[in-house]
């Protein structure tokens, strides 16, 4: 069995940066880092438009209490405020570390980092690189990683999260201390924060993982004393997204079957402009560098819905314009007619210069993908499937929770798998690569202090060893007539028509019908590929089994919760409902279906309001 002191599963931003906090306050802890694809191809690395933080290099007049405040209005109140002031107080110092770790920033004529307009901020304070923000970032973090001697596992697949009862009893948590501001109601069940019973009962710990070398087909059990979860996102639940293959939200389906809680699974942010058809990421840089959206009679239409921030309103409501205008009849089709799928994008009046500086990637992508020259001509867009909001719920020390009283031990998640909230209903661009930096090294530095005084557990290695043998020898010898690829797109295809920008209680319910009868055919999938090396169909078979436990706790969450909400929005009910839904869905996951409870919000700063923009 290997051990580590602390094991990270991901190689992405959250993953590199908590790993080299630990490295860096702790030298002698043997860290290590496993990833199913080469670290630095990660998500992270897709990452275009920029990080948040009011340095006040373009507004002066801007600080962390604007960007909080931004934040929490974007997230329509949902995010924690705790979480947020963290967020955005250390905004500008993590920063100022990228630089000196070797990150090279967009600059300004005085030489100072320069900083753009993003949707939903009120002042410029996205620092950027052109649009390869991640590619910058994710870079030097894994240089720095191997300066630092961390031992990083690439191409192995962790398939199973070691997480048994523990003797512990954690003392309670003090997360819902509100400051003055009078919370509005919240329903019964959740108005007293803190169970006694619950508290007094021993917690879970984690110890480990398991693991899948995907060039030899080998397992691995590895102990730890700390588990640090940085899987990313889950975008492949839907047919279109601009995620890459690898974010099927294994971290998230291992973390539910393990038994824990996932936190406001409902909130996915599809980000108005995907290049269509194909889905990839039109970064909101290119609005906020100018672009316009217009629909098949030219107009800019945004002005109905955003007339203060027009193209830079925050994505669920530019989402649901463009949405909107599709509905109406005023999409576009390929031969510029009315009534098509998709809006434009107009850079068209921005000029070479400055889209070939600020923009090149998204210039290259509309050409090499769609043949679209947006110096001359609009792109085709459409929302596309983008980010998780929600994700495994922990602390602002990143310590995952049991439940809303207690934490567990020894398991830790930072980045877009966690869900701390910063983000609550709706994220703000900018705010993620934000999140992995600042969590990350808050997650690392709360890991570094962690294993001082613990052990190296226990684990019955021969037990996760067959268990996990047996999972993978069933796959391979199964005898069935079902493919994954149409599986996999089936799912992908309910999701999206019952799960979308715009949702009712009866699609919904008709979309949990139809991936129940898909998830039983999980059961008759046939692999061509029999062998254990390099067996790409089997890691896919493995990823389709989560990502199709995420998506029905998406679908449940989001039948629960009867209000609109930041991303999360309802037809059948249009508005937002402090009174019953001012908190956190817990979700948990059973073969036999989904179930859910509430959690408060945290309400420090900011009284909750209606959102305008
Ligand atoms: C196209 C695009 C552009 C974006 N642009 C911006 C932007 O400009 N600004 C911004 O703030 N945000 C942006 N985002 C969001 C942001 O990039 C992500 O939220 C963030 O990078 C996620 O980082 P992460 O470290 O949490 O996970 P990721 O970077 O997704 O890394 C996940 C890691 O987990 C590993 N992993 C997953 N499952 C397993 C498993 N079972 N076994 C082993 N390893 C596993 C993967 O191999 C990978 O190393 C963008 C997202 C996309 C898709």
């Amino acid at each position: 069995m290997l051990e580590h002191d602390v094991i990270i599963v991901g190689g992405g931003l959250a993953g590199c940066r908590a790993a080299l906090e630990i490295k860096k306050l702790n030298p002698s802890a043997d860290v290590a880092l496993v990833a199913k694809t080469h670290p630095i191809r990660s998500h992270s690395v897709a990452a275009q438009g920029g990080i948040a933080a009011s340095l006040q290099n373009v507004d002066r007049d801007d600080d962390w209490k604007a960007h909080a405040f931004d934040t929490v209005k974007g997230s329509d109140y949902l995010a924690d405020q705790d979480a947020v002031e963290f967020l955005t107080k250390e905004a500008p110092e993590v920063i100022i570390e990228l630089e000196h770790l070797g990150v090279l920033f967009s600059r300004l004529e005085d030489g100072k980092i320069a900083q753009r307009a993003f949707g939903g901020h009120s002042h410029k304070r996205t620092c950027y690189a052109a649009d390869k923000t991640g590619h910058a970032m994710l870079h030097e973090l894994v240089n720095n990683l191997r300066r630092n001697h961390v031992k990083i596992y690439e191409e192995w697949y962790v398939m199973e999260l070691i997480l048994e009862d523990s003797p512990l009893i954690n003392p309670p948590q003090p997360p819902f201390v509100r400051g003055e501001i009078e919370k509005p109601l919240v329903r019964g069940e959740i108005e007293k924060p803190f169970v006694r019973e619950e508290m007094e009962k021993p917690t879970k710990e984690a110890k480990g993982v398991v693991m899948f070398n995907i060039h030899d087909g080998h397992l691995q059990v590895v102990r730890s004393k700390a588990v640090m979860f940085a899987t990313g996102g889950y975008g492949r639940v839907f047919n279109t997204t601009s995620n890459d293959y690898a974010s099927s939200g294994d971290g998230l389906a291992m973390t539910a079957k393990a038994g824990l809680p996932l936190e406001d699974m409902e909130f996915v942010q599809f980000h108005p402009t995907g290049l269509y058809p194909v889905g990839v990421l039109i970064s909101e840089a290119v609005r906020g560098e100018g672009a316009y959206l217009r629909n098949s009679e030219g107009e800019r239409f945004m002005a109905r819905y955003a007339p203060n921030q027009m193209e830079l309103a925050p994505r669920d409501i530019t989402s649901r314009a463009i949405v909107t205008e599709i509905r109406a009849g005023r999409g576009i089709n390929a031969d510029g007619s009315a009534g098509g799928v998709y809006v434009h994008l107009d850079l068209t009046h921005m000029g070479k210069e400055k889209i070939m500086s600020r923009v090149p990637f998204c210039w290259e992508e509309a050409h090499r993908l769609v043949g679209v020259d947006a110096i001359y001509e609009p792109m085709p867009v459409r929302p596309t499937a983008h980010y998780c909001m929600g994700g495994i719920p922990v602390n602002t020390d990143g310590r995952v929770r049991m439940n809303g009283n207690k934490l567990t031990e020894g398991f830790f998640a930072g980045g877009e798998c966690a869900c701390v909230s910063v983000h609550g209903a709706n994220r703000l661009g900018s705010n993620s690569l934000l999140e992995c930096v600042v969590y990350g090294r808050r997650v690392g530095r709360s890991i570094a202090n962690y294993i001082l005084d613990r052990t190296m557990p226990e684990i019955d290695e021969e037990k996760y060893l067959q268990a996990n043998e047996k999972r993978i020898q069933d796959l391979l010898n199964q005898e069935g007539d079902t493919r994954i690829n149409s599986l996999r797109q089936n799912f992908q295809d309910a999701m999206t028509e019952h799960c979308g920008v715009f949702r009712t209680e009866e699609v919904m319910t008709e979309g949990l019908k139809q991936i129940r009868q898909l998830i039983a055919k999980y059961g008759q999938i046939f692999l061509d590929d029999k062998q254990r090396q390099w067996n790409t169909e089997l890691v896919e078979a493995l990823e389709l089994q989560n990502i199709i436990i995420v998506g029905e706790m998406i679908l449940t969450s989001a039948i629960h919760r009867q209000e609109s909400r930041g991303a999360h929005s309802r037809e059948d009910y249009p508005t937002r409902d402090d009174r019953n839904f001012l908190q956190h869905t817990l979700a948990s996951y059973s073969p036999e279906g989904v179930t859910v409870e509430y959690m408060p919000v945290v309400v420090t700063m900011f009284e909750p309001k209606e959102r305008k923009y």
